[in-house]
């Protein structure tokens, strides 16, 4: 059975009237939808591929960071969406890469079923492959939407991870005052 009949089933179980004008599309967008969130599944190759695009580093030991990073996935124990804000800052060696690059490699990474601290994990050290810089820190904001028990876990309860690579203890206090400026 199709995933779209499924979803059908499912909403006529629930009670929903599908015939209304309102609903007869709703299974083919929410698969749509299940699809766009779940768009990076089977694809880390292409994470790597992406960050595998690297140039010399002409910034000497400065430091580069980032904000407005984005994301989204459904969390892997309820399937409601989680959507990602994070800060990245590194100090580049000898290889540095292009902005879009670290924009689009985390928005792939992040779009299946993930737990929010492996990602953070992840990330720094795929990162931290093929790249190689001297030390690197992410800091995610996960806005969940998942129920547990009586209670929703919402947008003004983010959950917050933060994971540092690289020689962090003679670069944490620079790094650390990039992300906390940003
Ligand atoms: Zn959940």
């Amino acid at each position: 059975m199709s995933n779209e009949k499924l979803i059908r089933e499912f909403m006529l179980n629930m009670g929903f009237d599908v015939a209304s004008e309102h609903f007869q599309a709703t299974p083919k967008r929410f698969v749509e939808t299940l699809e766009r969130f779940y768009e990076g599944l089977g694809r880390e190759e292409e994470v790597k591929k992406l960050l595998s695009v690297v140039f010399p580093n002409e910034l000497g030991d400065g430091v580069i960071s980032f904000h407005g990073i984005t994301g989204r996935t459904l969390c892997p124990h309820h399937l409601m969406p989680v959507l990602y804000t994070a800060k990245f800052a590194y100090i580049p060696r000898d290889k540095n890469i292009g902005a879009s690059k670290i924009y689009q490699a985390f928005s792939l990474l992040s779009s299946r079923p993930y737990m929010q601290e492996k990602l953070t994990r992840d990330f720094i050290e795929m990162f931290g492959l093929f790249v190689d810089p001297y030390a690197s820190i992410i800091q995610i904001r996960g806005q969940l939407t998942c129920y547990e028990k009586e209670n929703i876990i919402c947008s003004d309860k983010p959950m917050v991870t933060l994971v540092k690579g690289g020689e962090v203890s003679r670069y944490e206090n620079i790094l650390l005052t990039q992300i906390n400026a940003i």
